[in-house]
């Protein structure tokens, strides 16, 4: 009889009780098998995103020698995509995966850890999380919520977006209707758009229809998939109101609290894994996506106005400011978030910025 249904026939309470094989306990324990639930926002099979989450899951069983497995549903497939923080919380499902700013709405502070206009970009963004005492912040914020969360996946650098019209100045944006969730939306509002929230379902047929003028929403190579090319031929750059957008992994703090330390760093090491190669992918396809984007269906590619991103600049530090004033956990993340991006940006002057400048001159 194996070890699993002799614990099976007696019942974990009896081997414990039992003086002779107390010693085995801690051992047993790490050796249950757990069996999880991760509940994403993505749609089935969206690439990289859900590709990176299923990755994760494999790494996790192969690492801990499937004592730990975790079937992944896409948004909608168990729960609503946006109900997946309250499912988490509750324990209903163990993890979830998805983008800290979308939960904007119950902690305005969560939007530091996703993406912030003219913030940090992905480089900066682990700097903080990993080595900056950014995680430790997001951990403490998320605690009350039974939450604990992980970077897990990063977009880089974004586009700015898909407008039906040329924009030339500050001025052409006015009164257009745009897609943009989250600080880059309030932003957008202070410039005279209109900023609507949809999915990314949505997208498409609203552009195409022209109930939208404009939108944002990844890069090249998830925008080409959406075909927004076929509804827009002005596309954007940079996004600079997602410069590094993060993504998450939350873990349920009873369920968390519960495995095993090694099963722990398996899944702090996974994660890791996942949020590499996730913004890994991104850098590699996105410019072939791009020459096909301009070569193939003869899109036009523009650089904001200088103009333009100064006044935006200009409105996102008005906004901050707003938000920070209307809630002390906002003004506290930021405050430290904004320490340390002023440190980074400082340093990237004498070396990513300083060797950018190098390779053109
Ligand atoms: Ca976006």
């Amino acid at each position: 009889m194996d070890r699993r249904s002799f614990i099976k026939k007696v019942g974990v309470g009896s081997l414990v009780a039992g003086s002779a094989l107390a010693g085995a306990t801690p051992a047993l324990a790490s050796k249950r098998r757990v069996n999880w639930k991760l509940v994403t926002t993505w749609p089935p099979n969206f690439p990289i995103f859900h590709q990176g989450v299923k990755k994760f899951a494999k790494d996790v069983k192969r690492m801990s020698r499937g004592r730990i497995n975790i079937q992944v549903f896409a948004g909608g497939e168990l729960i609503p995509a946006l109900q997946s923080f309250d499912a988490v919380s509750q324990g209903t499902v163990e993890m979830g995966h998805g983008a800290a700013y979308y939960w904007a709405g119950k902690i305005p502070a969560a939007q530091f850890f996703t993406a912030v206009p003219f913030g940090m970009n992905a480089q900066g963004m682990n700097a903080w999380l990993y080595s900056g005492g950014g995680l430790e912040l997001w951990r403490e914020i998320y605690e009350p919520r039974n939450l604990v969360p992980f970077p897990m996946g990063n977009t880089g650098v974004q586009m700015g977006g898909w407008f039906r019209k040329k924009i030339d100045s500050p001025a052409d944006l006015k009164g257009l209707k745009m897609r943009i969730p989250g600080l880059g939306g309030k932003v957008m509002a202070k410039a005279g758009v209109n900023p609507v929230l949809m999915s990314g379902g949505e997208i498409y047929t609203a552009l195409e229809r022209g109930t939208i003028d404009a939108t944002e929403w990844v890069g090249p190579y998830h925008d080409q998939r959406l075909g927004l090319y076929r509804a827009a031929k002005h596309y954007y750059y940079p996004g600079w109101h997602e410069p590094g957008p993060t993504l998450e992994l939350i873990i349920n703090k009873a369920a968390w609290s519960d495995l095993a330390k090694e099963l722990q760093m398996i899944i702090e090491t996974a994660a890791a894994a996942s949020n590499m190669w996730m913004l890994s992918e991104f850098e590699a396809k996105n410019l072939a996506a791009l020459n096909t984007l301009k070569e193939k269906y003869k899109v036009q590619v523009h650089p904001f106005p200088k103009e333009v991103i100064s006044t935006l600049r200009g409105y996102t530090q008005e906004v901050l400011e707003e938000e920070a004033a209307k809630d002390a956990t906002f003004k506290r993340v930021y405050e430290a978030y904004r320490k340390f991006s002023a440190n980074n940006a400082a340093w990237s002057e004498i070396s990513e910025a300083a060797y950018a400048n190098a390779l053109k001159g």
